[in-house]
């Protein structure tokens, strides 16, 4: 037996205001007169979030378009930009949510690695550790906060950048900066740290590690979900908790049954990975039956559209290519199904399951 030896982020600074101790913490991190790039989520172009950014010399400010989940030849763009620009940067900083934060990752590292990011989609391919990089959350439930990948679309396949090198080396986790975000994308972005739990719990990877930390992220999505009527600040307090808790139980576990089959509809369809989430949890009663009646019951307290009928119309070859791509990621299957989950998962059976979505 192989125990995995994984690397954390290094530093943590939790409350609320604790971003404006980022100057401080971004000080002794300086390289000379290469700047700091702070890359943040376009939400807050205009906001007043963006007056209160430490910005010093040459230190620059870059809005990411979010619009769409990451893309390799968003992040290959980005890194080339900075090294015409500057030659080389003392750390960039992702502000936003996951999108933002894996666009920032992945940028820190390819400033430093030969080539495209789309040559280190997978695991342990990253060879050198990238420049300073620090994750700051403005919305809660990925868990990108805290994992050892950025997951990206590239020319052939959505996948990950995992590797030890990929976890950031600060993150400022201040709930405050989610105060504004709209209900359902709170939701959704909850709900994938509320899912986390739900496979990492229920799959067959668990240990006594992911155990504590997702029993205590999934009770306190439970507090914020059900039983708050009215959303106040201390729900923005526990629900990054929970994120953060919900990333480490996976990453000591794996996630399930949700999240691939959500990236076959998110590969083919765009379909972003909160809501894609929430779309199939809706028909998965079958694997995580406890999970999906309160998933339900959630939905329901919060008033939140799930869309439904997305496959409709969908070609085979359509399918198909959904299919290959979830079933592609094997660990995900044998996590939540056992060694033998593809006896048990066949073709017939995801098709069917795609087909009610
Ligand atoms: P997101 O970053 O895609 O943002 C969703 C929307 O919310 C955007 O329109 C954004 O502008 C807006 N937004 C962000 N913060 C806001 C705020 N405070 N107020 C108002 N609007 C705000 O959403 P997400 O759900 O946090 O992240 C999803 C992404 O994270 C996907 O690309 C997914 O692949 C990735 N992800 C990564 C990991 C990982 O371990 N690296 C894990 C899960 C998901
Ligand atoms: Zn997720």
């Amino acid at each position: 037996m192989q125990f995995r030896n994984f690397k954390m982020v290094s530093y943590v600074v939790y409350g609320r205001g604790s971003f404006n101790q980022l100057d401080e913490i971004l000080a002794p991190q300086r390289k000379g007169d290469a700047p700091m790039v702070f890359l943040i989520d376009h939400f807050f172009e205009n906001k007043p979030l963006v007056n209160r950014v430490p910005l010093r010399g040459k230190d620059k400010i870059i809005f990411a378009d979010v619009t769409f989940e990451p893309k390799t030849k968003q992040v290959d763009a980005l890194a080339q930009q900075l090294k015409d620009e500057f030659g080389t940067i003392s750390g960039i900083i992702g502000i936003g949510g996951g999108s933002t934060m894996d666009l920032a990752k992945a940028v820190s590292l390819m400033m430093t690695n030969p080539g495209s990011s789309a040559d280190y989609q997978g695991w342990d391919l990253v060879k050198l550790p990238g420049v300073y990089k620090a994750g700051i959350p403005t919305l809660s439930g990925t868990g990108a906060e805290v994992s050892r990948t950025t997951v990206l679309t590239g020319p052939t396949r959505k996948l990950g950048m995992n590797s030890d090198f990929t976890p950031f080396d600060q993150i400022v986790l201040d709930p405050e900066l989610t105060k504004d975000a709209p209900v359902n994308q709170r939701f959704y972005t909850g709900m994938d740290c509320y899912i986390h739990c739900i496979e990492s719990l229920e799959g067959t990877y668990l240990n006594e590690f992911s155990k504590s930390y997702g029993e205590k992220a999934l009770q306190l999505c439970q507090e914020v979900f059900l039983e708050k009527d009215i959303w106040n600040d201390s729900c923005d307090d526990k629900l990054m908790m929970a994120s953060y808790a919900g990333g480490m139980s996976i990453a000591y576990s794996q996630v399930g049954v949700a999240h691939a089959v959500s990236y076959g509809l998110s590969y083919l369809l765009g379909t972003k990975h909160g809501i894609g989430n929430c779309i199939v949890m809706n028909h998965l009663e079958e694997y995580y039956p406890k999970g999906v009646e309160e998933f339900k019951k959630m939905v329901d307290k919060n008033k939140i559209d799930i869309p439904q009928g997305i496959c409709k119309g969908l070609s085979d070859e359509q399918f198909e290519t959904m299919m290959n791509v979830s079933l592609g990621m094997k660990p995900l299957w044998e996590n939540a199904l056992g060694k033998d989950w593809e006896k048990i998962m066949t073709k017939d059976k995801l098709r069917a399951l795609y087909e009610k979505l």
